[in-house]
């Protein structure tokens, strides 16, 4: 496998060399693993910079304009400019082909199935991969845009859906509406999910939730806009492979060193990716922002590839701290999902006087809400070691979204 990437870095560094602006003048030819290691790290920043710089569309591109044909986005959650990412028809080809080839194989989906997206097809990229990708694999595939929940809902439930694709947390909001409704969504047609754009799916407590309520398999599968298709769950059920045969992976630790995966034990750090097959606009050692723990150590379902322990454990910029406890949204919503009386839920870190100051906010069921809050205010004590101040919230308060849900608000 490292021979076949360092070939195929090769050949696409150099058509980058000629051609392509951002990059020309970052790197040098790549014939040795040494000669990649020596590659800077590329940065969104940078990114966002060049597209300011060069509207619409930026320097990052290899080919004349002309021979693209898609153009996607950023969700811009994080309250910035979304980034804008063009597709050439080969690297459309590509991430629908990973899609076949490895999320929906892992996930076992079918040519017989039938998916029903629950997602909003904007210019947000999100599903639109995956619902290429099942139409290449021969399922039936419904698109579930410009829908409310209900009509998603009896949609799914009409047309005999057997794979539902959205976010962790919208699952989680249909299971809320066919329940008052009355729905038992458990006896439903649907075997599958297949959940991305939050960590949810590897989230324990989440993943129960979504099993019990929809009576299926849920699987886990990470990617971003501007990279592509990273990573799928699998039956181990404890992280996400890395997708290394259409990427090269290393990991920036705490102290800004980069290391390559190591054959045995784990390394932390934040996930820094490299794409072998979007050569029209690609990324050279990106840095995700994501926090991750990876081993190689062989996995039970006998896939060769790295893992990513627990899968992505959140966005390195998402970590808080309290009383000197560092700690990640998920390891909040693994004890929030516990309790099944709170639907949403928001943390929101202040800073006062150079401490974070962390209120987490929940929309509960029914009259009881500061006992709920309560007995997960000592979940949280007991579990994460953090006394964090819990606070009830009527039902409708927080924000909602069929895209990425925004966990954690900094004010
Ligand atoms: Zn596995």
């Amino acid at each position: 496998m490292r021979g076949s990437q360092l070939e195929r870095l090769g050949a696409g560094i150099d058509a980058l060399l000629k051609s392509n602006r951002f990059y020309r003048a970052r790197l040098h030819r790549v014939s040795t693993w040494d000669d990649f290691e020596q590659l800077p790290l590329t940065t969104k920043a940078e990114l966002m910079a060049d597209q300011q710089a060069n509207p619409p569309f930026g320097t990052n591109l290899t080919l004349p304009i002309e021979h693209y044909s898609r153009l996607h986005q950023t969700s811009g959650t994080s309250g910035t400019t979304p980034l804008r990412w063009l597709d050439t028809a080969e690297s459309w080809d590509w991430w629908t082909r990973i899609w076949a080839e490895h999320i929906y194989r892992s996930a076992g989906t079918q040519p017989n199935d039938r998916v029903f997206f629950a997602f909003s097809f904007g210019p947000f990229i999100g599903f639109w991969s995956a619902f290429s990708g099942a139409e290449r694999l021969g399922a039936l595939v419904i698109p579930g845009g410009a829908m409310t929940t209900e009509q998603r809902l009896h949609t799914m439930l009409e047309l005999r859906a057997t794979v539902l694709c959205s976010t962790p947390t919208y699952a989680i909001r249909l299971a809320e509406a066919a329940a008052a409704a009355g729905i038992d969504l458990a006896a439903s047609d649907i075997r599958l999910t297949i959940h991305a754009g939050e960590p949810g799916a590897s989230v324990p407590a989440t993943r129960d939730l979504i099993e019990r309520s929809f009576g299926a398999r849920c699987f886990d599968h990470t990617g971003m806009t501007e990279l592509g298709p990273t990573g799928v769950s699998c039956d181990a059920r404890d992280g996400v492979h890395l997708i290394e045969s259409e990427f090269v992976f290393e990991v920036r630790d705490d102290g800004g060193a980069i290391h390559v995966i190591p054959e045995t034990g784990t390394i932390t750090g934040e996930l820094v990716a490299t794409n072998l097959g979007r050569w029209g606009s690609p990324l050279i050692r990106y840095r995700t922002g994501d926090r991750v723990e990876l081993t190689r150590e062989p996995c039970s379902c006998g896939s060769p590839f790295a893992k990513m322990v627990g899968g992505i454990r959140g966005r390195v910029d998402d970590m808080f701290t309290v009383r000197g406890v560092n700690l990640y949204p998920s390891q909040v919503e693994d004890l929030v999902r516990r309790h099944t009386s709170i639907g949403e839920f928001r943390i929101e870190v202040r800073s006062v006087r150079g401490m974070e100051e962390v209120t987490i906010l929940c929309e509960c069921e029914g009259d009881d809400g500061e006992s709920t809050v309560s007995r997960l205010a000592a979940d949280l004590r007991v579990a994460l070691g953090a006394r964090i101040e819990c606070r009830p919230v009527a039902i409708g308060t927080l924000p909602r979204s069929d895209l990425k849900s925004r966990r954690l608000i900094r004010t």
